[in-house]
C-alpha cells in the first residue's frame, strides 16, 4: 500500500471505529494484551536479540505492555475520560432562554505513532502511545524502529489479529516501514490528525517543526527525554551518604543508563561533595560495563563523553574506562555550581550512563540552578521533611521545570496508574499539558465537541438523559452517573 492509500484506509476505518462503543474498544484491546502472552516464548527472546536487554528485562517489559493495555481497556469501559457535560436547557430564564448544551471529548482522526529504542515492547509498536490513541477511537499509523524490526513486526501482526477477531475495518491500525523520509511524509499528510513521539530531542523537535509548518498544523506530542536532577540537601545527604550513593549509582546504571528517567544530574552541597563522590565512585567502579541498544548509540554516548572531557571546568570522579564498540563504561565528572551557571551546554542530556554532579556552596546558589534548569521530565529532591519545609520557595521554583517531582528514592521506575505524569516543560517534550504514561495518555488524542439543542433522539450515548453507559457525568454542576 502507498501512503495515500494506507490513509484512506486509516480515514474509512475512523468513521465507524469512533463510534464504537467503550466496551467493544475495552475487548479489543485485551485481544491485543492476550495475543502478546500469547506470543511471549517468541517474543521475549526476539526483542532480547534485536535491543542486547536481557531476557528478564524484556520479560518485566512486557508485563508492563499488557498491564498498560489492560488498563486502557478498564478506563474506556468504565467511560468517565469523556469528560461527558450536561447543562439542561432553561426556556424560562429571562433575559434570555439557556439553550440544551451537551459536550464530550471526541477522537481526533489518524495518528502517527513513532516508537522508541529504548522500549521495544511498552513505548513501542503496542506501547502506550498506540494503546492510548486506539483507546481514545483514533486508528493509528505505526512507524516501526529499524532498531528492532522482527519484535515491531510479530507486535504489529498481534494486533492485526486483534483487529480482524474483534471485526472492526483493517485501517484501524497499519504498520508502516522505512526511514526518516517515510516518517517525514507520514506526518504531513493531509489525514494525519496528531504524532505520538519517543526518542531524541533533534528527531522530535524536526517532527515538531515539520507538523507546524503543514497546511493545517496538527498535534506533536514528543517526548524527547531529560536529565532529570536530583537536588540534594545538606542534612539528608549528610545522614544518608551511603544508601543514598547506591540509590543513585542503580538509578543511573539501570538499563546501561537508557531510560529516560536516568538521572544525568545531581546537585550536592559543598559540605558533602568530596564523600558522597568517593562512594559513589567505588559503587560505579562495582558496575560492569552494558552493552547498549546499538553500536550508533554507543557511538553518541562516547562521542558526547570526549566532548566534555575537553572541558577545563569538569574534574572527572570516574572515566568510562575504555570506548567499547557496543557496552557503555558508566562515568561520573564533577562540577562547580558557578561553572555550570555559565553554560546550558552542561544541562545536556548524555544518553547512557553518565551524570555530572553539581557542587553548591550556598543556597542562593542551589536556587540559582534551580531557576537555570531547562523543563524536565522529573525533579527528585533528598531532604529531610524540616529542611523542606524551610525551602518552599526552592519547592516552588523547581515545581515549574518537571512533570513529576519526588521526594523519596530515584526517577527510574515509571508507574503505570492513573495518576502517573510522565511529560514536563519543554524541552523534555512539546506539550507539557499532557502525560505519555497512565490513563491521562489518552487525552492527546481527543477534542472537546458540544451539541446545542441536537434532537434527543441524535445524541451519542454518552450524551442522552438516561445515560445508557452508565457513566459517570457533570449534570447541571453536579457529578452524577
Ligand atoms: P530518534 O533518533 O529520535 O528516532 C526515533 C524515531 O523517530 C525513529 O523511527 C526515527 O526514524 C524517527 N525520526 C528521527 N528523526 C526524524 C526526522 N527528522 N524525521 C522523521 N522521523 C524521524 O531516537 P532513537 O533512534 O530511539 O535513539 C537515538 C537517540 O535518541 C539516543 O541516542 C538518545 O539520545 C535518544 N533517545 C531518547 C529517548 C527518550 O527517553 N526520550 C529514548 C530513546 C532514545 P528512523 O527509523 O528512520 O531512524
Amino acid at each position: 500500500m502507498n501512503l495515500d492509500q494506507i490513509f484512506k484506509s486509516a480515514q474509512e476505518a475512523f468513521l465507524h471505529y469512533k463510534n464504537v462503543t467503550g466496551k467493544e474498544k475495552a475487548t479489543f484491546l485485551r485481544k491485543i494484551a492476550e495475543g502478546l502472552e500469547l506470543e511471549k516464548h517468541t517474543l521475549i527472546p526476539l526483542a532480547s536479540e534485536e535491543s542486547n536487554l536481557p531476557e528478564g528485562r524484556i520479560t518485566g517489559e512486557l508485563g508492563r505492555t499488557v498491564g498498560q493495555i489492560r488498563l486502557f481497556a478498564n478506563l474506556v469501559e468504565e467511560g468517565s475520560w469523556l469528560e461527558a457535560t450536561i447543562d439542561h436547557a432553561d426556556p424560562e430564564r429571562a433575559p434570555a432562554p439557556k439553550p440544551d448544551i451537551r459536550r464530550f471529548l471526541t477522537p481526533l482522526g489518524p495518528v502517527v505513532v513513532f516508537g522508541a529504542s529504548n522500549f521495544p515492547l511498552a513505548f513501542s509498536t503496542a506501547g502506550g502511545d498506540t494503546i492510548s490513541a486506539l483507546a481514545a477511537g483514533c486508528p493509528v499509523i505505526y512507524k516501526g524502529h529499524p532498531a528492532h524490526p522482527e519484535t515491531s513486526n510479530l507486535v504489529g501482526q498481534v494486533i492485526y489479529k486483534a483487529v480482524i477477531d474483534s471485526g472492526l475495518p483493517i485501517g484501524v491500525f497499519t504498520h508502516a516501514e522505512g526511514g526518516i523520509d517515510v516518517g517525514q511524509a507520514l506526518i504531513k499528510h493531509p489525514l494525519a490528525k496528531a504524532v505520538a513521539f519517543t526518542g531524541s530531542y533533534n528527531g522530535g523537535k524536526a517532527l515538531f517543526d515539520a507538523a507546524n509548518q503543514r497546511k493545517e498544523p496538527i498535534p506533536v506530542f514528543a517526548e524527547m527525554g531529560s536529565v532529570n536532577p536530583i537536588i540534594a540537601l545538606k542534612e539528608k545527604l549528610g545522614n544518608n551518604l551511603e544508601v543514598l550513593s547506591k540509590q543513585f549509582v542503580a538509578s543511573l546504571t539501570l538499563g546501561a543508563g537508557q531510560f529516560c528517567t536516568n538521572p544525568g544530574l545531581i546537585v550536592v552541597p559543598v559540605e558533602h561533595a568530596e564523600s558522597f563522590a568517593l562512594k559513589v565512585k567505588k559503587e560505579l567502579q562495582e558496575i560492569a560495563a552494558a552493552p547498549m541498544l546499538h553500536e550508533g548509540i554507543a557511538e553518541a554516548y562516547y562521542n558526547a563523553l570526549s566532548i566534555l572531557q575537553e572541558r577545563k571546568e569538569l574534574e572527572w570522579v570516574k572515566v568510562a574506562e575504555a570506548k567499547d564498540l557496543i557496552k557503555a563504561y558508566p562515568a561520573l565528572a564533577k562540577i562547580k555550581a558557578s561553572d555550570w551557571l555559565e553554560d546550558d551546554h552542561f544541562q545536556q542530556e548524555v544518553f547512557g550512563s553518565f551524570a555530572l554532579m553539581v557542587v553548591y556552596e550556598h543556597f542562593n546558589e542551589l536556587f540559582a540552578i534551580a531557576q537555570r534548569l531547562h523543563g524536565q521530565l522529573t525533579i527528585t529532591v533528598w531532604g529531610e521533611e524540616e529542611e523542606l519545609a524551610k525551602k518552599t520557595d526552592l519547592l516552588n521554583q523547581l515545581e515549574e521545570k518537571c512533570g513529576r517531582i519526588l521526594f523519596k528514592g530515584v526517577p527510574t521506575g515509571v508507574e503505570v496508574g492513573y495518576a502517573m505524569q510522565h511529560g514536563g516543560p519543554y524541552p523534555s517534550t512539546t506539550d507539557s499539558r499532557f502525560t505519555s504514561v497512565g490513563v491521562y495518555a489518552i487525552k492527546r488524542f481527543a477534542r472537546p465537541i458540544a451539541f446545542q439543542d441536537m434532537p434527543h433522539d441524535l445524541l451519542p450515548d454518552a450524551l442522552r438523559d438516561e445515560n445508557p453507559l452508565g457513566i459517570w457525568r457533570m449534570v447541571d454542576g453536579k457529578f452524577k452517573k
